[in-house]
């Protein structure tokens, strides 16, 4: 049984079914010596890409440094849940969006909608399936869940379907839930293949990308940038930060808005297909409303991929199996018998109003980062804001900007075990229903 957070076949990526199912491309060289580019991108997880991408589709020469390979963080071990919107649902988007000129059910869409072009245009084969849907335990989650339909009504936003709990049954074989919103829209991928595909069309384009180059520091030179590796210096007129939660201390401002948090995922061997339908009948993917939650779907061989849990403060823990198997058996106890082949751990970035941020900390040096979960979506979003700032369209890049953040209490050093304390009361508060 590989362990979690071991190294694969080519003593980089963790251990998890992804990395053991993408035809692995060879390793890109390393920054050496002296580059320029118009653009430098730190960081080659879907946020950095798919700014690359759209950069270089509107002719802007990109070079990206990557300090493992392509993928390697969140982007290429996450949960594959393309959830449309954003964390805070709805109301997010009325609260800081609502006399924008972009309409909130466009907003909602975008980073899924920018996705899907890109695996169009680039006929990224990533198994993708559609739907997701998102099941509640209690009648407190179902009220949630009714709101959020009725407020997609009111906006026009399509796709949402809300579920009883005998209408559930078409989507999930368990018995524990007391119904579900569906979005035919949402869906499931493999993303180590959407960012390895990403990565070879930012190349096709012309875009660089270094491999094992890890950024130590970035210094303003006269109007430009420098950005150093042990090895090299790229000189760009423009920095984009997309280390999310692997960026350290590379930036310290940075450092402060967002603390990572572990979460795991599980796969187990391949399901025989009349047990794979009877979990899933239309292998779709499930996440639960709950404050630490279950998420789970199939993959194209009709694995389980089972994820949950979060560790503030990114650390990985020693027995994932052992802490995420009682759940599986919880919502599938006819999976007794059924081997888990791959355990892993990787680290999402929080903020502590669990807004995404994007914005500059200069007039040329750019970030993005803190989905809390909702990036393989929002990164694409993110991405196409970047870009359309830095050529010169910030209308939209602004309001996203401008929305509200606020340090963590107890700053770097107590945010940890505050969180943890705030995380217990809410999970007790799901233990009771209310
Ligand atoms: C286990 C797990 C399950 C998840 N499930 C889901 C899900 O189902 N749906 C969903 O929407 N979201 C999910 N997420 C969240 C989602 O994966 C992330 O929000 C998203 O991938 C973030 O992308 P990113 O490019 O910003 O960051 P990352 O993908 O983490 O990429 C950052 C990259 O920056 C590099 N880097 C950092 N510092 C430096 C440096 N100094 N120099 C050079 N490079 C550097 C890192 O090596 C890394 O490759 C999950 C995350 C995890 C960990």
């Amino acid at each position: 049984m590989p362990a979690a957070d071991a190294v694969n076949r080519d003593n980089v990526y963790p251990d998890s079914y992804y990395a053991a199912s993408v035809e692995m491309p060879a390793q890109r060289d390393q920054l050496q010596g002296h580059q320029e580019a118009e653009v430098c991108i730190v960081g080659a997880g879907f946020s950095g890409l798919s700014a690359g991408l759209f950069l270089q589709e509107q002719g802007c020469r990109v070079v990206v440094l990557e300090a493992q390979r392509v993928g390697w963080g969140a982007s290429g071990r996450n949960g594959g849940q393309l959830i449309n919107g954003f964390n805070g649902g709805i109301d997010f988007l009325q609260d800081y969006f609502s006399g924008c000129s972009t309409s909130i059910a466009d907003l909602h869409m975008a980073g899924g909608d920018y996705l899907r072009q890109i695996l169009e245009r680039y006929s990224i084969d990533c198994d993708y399936r559609p739907g997701h849907v998102t099941v509640a335990y209690s009648r407190k989650h179902m009220q949630g869940l009714a709101e959020e339909a009725r407020l997609c009504r009111e906006h026009n936003i399509p796709g949402y379907q809300l579920l009883d709990a005998d209408a559930l049954q078409a989507c999930v074989g368990s018995k524990l839930y007391a119904g579900g919103l569906l979005d035919s829209l949402g869906g499931h991928l493999h993303p180590l293949k959407l960012a390895l595909g990403e990565a070879q069309a930012l190349e096709q384009l012309g875009g660089q990308i270094f491999e094992h180059s890890p950024v130590v520091s970035i210094d303003k030179k006269g109007e430009k940038q420098q950005i150093s590796t042990a090895s090299g210096q790229v000189i760009a007129g423009q920095v984009i930060l997309c280390g999310n939660a692997y960026l350290g201390q590379l930036s310290k401002p940075l450092a402060a808005r967002v603390m990572p948090a572990a979460t795991q995922v599980m796969a187990t061997e391949s399901l025989p297909e009349e047990l794979a339908r009877e979990i899933l009948p239309a292998d779709m993917c499930i996440a639960d409303c709950r404050y630490i939650l279950d998420y789970y779907r199939l993959s194209a061989d009709r694995r389980l991929l089972f994820g949950g849990g979060t560790v503030y403060g990114g650390v990985a823990p020693a027995d994932i199996i052992g802490k995420l198997r009682p759940n599986m058996l919880n919502v599938f106890p006819q999976l007794a018998d059924v081997k888990i082949d791959y355990a892993w751990s990787g680290n999402i970035a929080i903020t502590n109003n669990r807004h995404a941020q994007l914005g500059r900390l200069d007039d040329n040096l750019y970030f993005a980062h803190g989905y809390c979960g909702h990036g393989v979506n929002v990164t694409h979003l993110f991405g196409k804001l970047l870009a359309d700032a830095i050529g010169g369209e910030t209308a939209l890049f602004d309001l996203f900007a401008g929305v509200p953040w606020s340090g963590f209490p107890g700053g770097q050093r107590f945010r940890v075990p505050y969180s943890v304390a705030g995380s217990w009361w809410y999970g007790l508060r799901d233990r009771l229903g209310m």
